[in-house]
């Protein structure tokens, strides 16, 4: 399928081929999704929602409730005020939110639509009910990426909800940056093993994989709830993972309720994992349990066994910062050494510390943000790697030049694993060493010739 891509690389600064991101509406709806009752809103063209609803549904396999706004030609000259009253008393009447999240879009960003006027102007309407609530976060896809709208629709619930009594409870907030709704079940058995009374949010568990019962509900059970939102304001410490993901809503609610935070890496494998434990026990004065260190030792143990087959195995990654920075940090723990890292979302910063990551193993990693899964593949062609991750759209790379392929990241649309299992926390770095050496094993069981087969590894 890609048998036409050469391993002549030219450079270019003004197009991207198989882009490696996507936009920024589709990272609010999902922490939208993330909150008990809310209702996330796509202030823009019916077409823009509905990929971002069918992205989310084919990575989530859960149906994604959003509604739109449902711009035509009028809107786009004269602006989006009617359109988005319009749907708001559609909303209320027939959906029954707690909330509605207000995201924009391309085209309502160009016109320069002022969204909390418009709240404004339908909250003194009567459009809004008493006790309902509306917000808003600004998410143009013409900069950034979904990771970028993820982080800018946490910052809102800050910036919206988050209060200070003026009394300090002894609870932390989690912000989990953009995981699977499977790390967010593991990140609160992990808090509280340690013992700490916290809250999560945005938090998808409950929402995005829930049980078949055979009943549907609009507003599924989990979710962090509105009072949660509200009481985050009154923490005594936020952890925010994920510098791109979480750092904006934590400097937030440090700036409107004096909530310090703690900015670390989505933990992934040993380093990481123990630097959330870590800050979860020194926030609690707790102690951390027996059976979680028994966990880190069993992980510990198969990195050590395994350590074998890893050694110095060259990876080609691409995806999210944060997911690649604590990513390509576990590949550097299991001694495999990260070959070119891609991210499509900008950011000098981050190029600059994947390379420090990377310093001791492989100096001459080739790192780029703002880049595309093209440059990947030509980059591969010419310095040949053993193993390939990334979301879905790497296989076609994968498959043209015959490599192991893990499914890591945002979307993930051919596969169900991810939505279930955790890859946060010692368990989840278990189940990435076992990914990547099922991975590798199959190959060589498939290719090896008859008298290099081995029963026993
Ligand atoms: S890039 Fe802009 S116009 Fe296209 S789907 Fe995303 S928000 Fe809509």
């Amino acid at each position: 399928m890609l048998d036409g891509t050469t391993a002549e690389i030219r450079e270019r600064q003004h197009l991207r081929v198989n882009p490696a991101k996507t936009c920024q509406p589709i990272g609010a709806m999902y922490a939208a999704l993330g909150v008990n009752k809310c209702m996330p809103h796509s202030h823009g063209s019916q077409g823009c929602c509905a990929y971002h609803r069918s992205q989310l549904t084919r990575h989530y396999k859960e149906p994604v409730v959003a509604t739109t706004s449902s711009f035509t030609e009028g809107a786009s000259v004269f602006g989006g005020l009617a359109n988005l009253k319009t749907a708001l008393d559609n909303i209320f009447t027939i959906y029954n939110p707690d909330i509605v999240s207000v995201h924009t879009t391309c085209l309502s960003e160009v016109i320069g639509d002022d969204i909390p006027m418009i709240i404004k102007k339908a909250t003194e309407d009567g459009i809004v009910p008493e006790g309902k609530l509306v917000i808003h976060a600004n998410t143009p896809s013409f900069v950034g990426s979904h990771v970028t709208g993820f982080a800018n629709q946490c910052k809102a619930f800050v910036t919206y909800l988050a209060e200070s009594s003026g009394e300090t409870k002894n609870v932390v907030n989690i912000f989990p940056g953009w995981v699977e709704p499977a790390d967010m079940r593991e990140l609160k058995r992990l808090a509280a093993g340690v013992g700490v009374e916290f809250i999560l949010a945005p938090d998808t568990s409950d929402v995005l994989d829930t049980a078949l019962d055979g009943e549907y509900r609009m507003y599924p059970d989990g979710g962090t709830s509105i009072p949660q939102l509200k009481a985050m304001g009154d923490s005594f410490l936020t952890v925010s993972l994920g510098p791109l993901s979480s750092k904006p809503a934590a400097e937030a609610l440090e700036k409107k309720c004096k909530v310090p935070f703690k900015d670390l890496e989505i933990p992934y494998g040993v380093a990481a994992t123990d630097a959330f434990i870590d800050a979860l026990r020194l926030a609690g004065d707790t102690a951390v349990p027996k059976e979680l260190e028994k966990e880190r030792g069993r992980l510990v143990d198969m990195i050590s066994d395994m350590s074998q087959y890893l050694h110095k195995k060259k990876v080609a990654i691409f995806g999210d910062p944060d997911h690649l920075t604590s990513m390509v940090s576990f590949l550097v723990e299991m001694g495999m050494e990260p070959a070119i890292v891609i991210s499509g979302t900008p950011g000098k910063k981050w190029e600059q510390n994947i390379r420090n990551i990377c310093a001791p193993v492989n100096p001459d990693v080739e790192v780029r943000a703002f880049s595309d899964i093209h440059f990947l593949h030509q980059w591969i062609k010419n310095n040949p790697v053993d193993l390939v991750m990334g979301n879905t759209y790497g296989k076609y790379v994968a498959r043209e030049e015959n490599l192991p392929f893990i499914r890591f990241g945002f979307p993930i649309m051919d596969r169900v694993g991810h939505r279930a299992f955790p890859t946060v926390g010692y368990m989840g770095g278990m189940r990435i060493v076992e990914k990547i050496t099922d991975a590798m094993f199959d190959k060589r069981d498939r290719e090896d010739p008859d008298h290099e087969v081995e029963l026993v590894l």
